[in-house]
C-alpha cells in the first residue's frame, strides 16, 4: 500500500512538475505549443529544402567536368611537341655511333633522345654502331640488336627471327637480307656491329632489334651522306 502510494506520490508529483513547469507561464504555453508546432513543420520543410541544395550542387558538379574538358584540351599541344622533337637525325662523329637500348623497348642515343636516323659520313670505309643496353631486364624478356637491312626487308628479317628464336638470337642463320647484325644483348649488357658503308651506300637500309614485336618501335633508318 505504502508503495502505490508512493509511487502515486510520485507521479502526482512529477505531474505537478511537468505541469508547474507548463503551467508555470500560462499565457506562453500556448504559443509555445503552437511554436514546437510550427518547428516540426519547419524541418520538415528545411529536409526537401536541404535535397533540393543538394540537387543543385550536383548541377556544380557536372560544371566541374566542364571545367576538365579544357583541362584535356592542354594536352593536346602538348602532344604536338613531342612530334617536333621526332624528325632529329642523328649524325655520327667519325665512323662510329654510340646507341642505346631500354627496358622501353626504344633505342637512344648517349642524351637519351629517340634515334630516327644515324646519317654515316661516305668517307667511312665501315661504319660501327657500339650498342648497349642500358635497362635491366634479361634478354629473355627485352633482348635488343641491332639488325641492318634493306627497309623492304625488315618485315621479312623479323618474321623469319621469330621462327629462329631466342637461341638463333630472334635471327635466321645465314640470312641473306641480313646486310650487318650484332648478338642479341640483355641488360647491362654491350655489343656492336660493323657496317659495311659501300653496301649501305645506294640508300634504302635501316636498321632494327629482331627481338619479336620490337621492329615496330626499335626501328630507324641508317644513310650515308
Ligand atoms: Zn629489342
Amino acid at each position: 500500500m505504502k508503495k502505490t502510494v508512493l509511487a502515486s506520490l510520485l507521479a502526482l508529483t512529477l505531474i505537478a512538475c511537468s505541469q508547474s513547469e507548463q503551467t508555470t507561464p500560462p499565457a506562453p504555453a500556448a504559443p509555445a505549443t503552437e511554436t514546437p508546432v510550427a518547428e516540426p513543420s519547419a524541418p520538415a520543410e528545411s529536409t526537401p529544402a536541404a535535397e533540393t541544395p543538394a540537387a543543385e550542387q550536383a548541377a556544380p558538379t557536372e560544371t566541374v567536368p566542364a571545367a576538365e574538358t579544357p583541362a584535356a584540351e592542354q594536352p593536346a599541344p602538348q602532344e604536338t611537341a613531342p612530334a617536333a622533337e621526332t624528325p632529329a637525325p642523328a649524325v655520327a662523329t667519325g665512323c662510329s655511333f654510340d646507341l642505346k637500348g631500354t627496358d622501353a623497348m626504344t633505342y637512344a642515343d648517349a642524351a637519351g633522345n629517340a634515334v630516327p636516323e644515324i646519317v654515316v659520313a661516305a668517307t667511312c670505309a665501315d661504319f660501327t654502331i657500339n650498342f648497349e643496353h642500358i635497362g635491366k631486364m634479361p634478354k629473355t624478356a627485352m633482348g635488343h640488336n641491332v639488325v641492318i637491312a634493306k627497309a623492304d626487308d625488315v618485315k621479312a628479317v623479323a618474321a623469319n627471327g621469330v621462327k629462329a628464336g631466342i637461341k638463333g638470337d630472334y635471327l635466321q642463320a645465314g640470312d641473306p637480307k641480313v646486310v650487318a647484325a650484332s648478338k642479341m644483348v640483355g641488360g647491362g649488357e654491350k655489343t656492336s656491329v660493323k657496317v659495311p658503308v659501300a653496301t649501305i651506300k645506294a640508300g634504302g637500309y635501316d636498321f632494327f632489334c629482331s627481338f619479336p614485336g620490337h621492329e615496330m618501335k626499335m626501328h630507324g633508318k641508317l644513310t650515308v651522306q
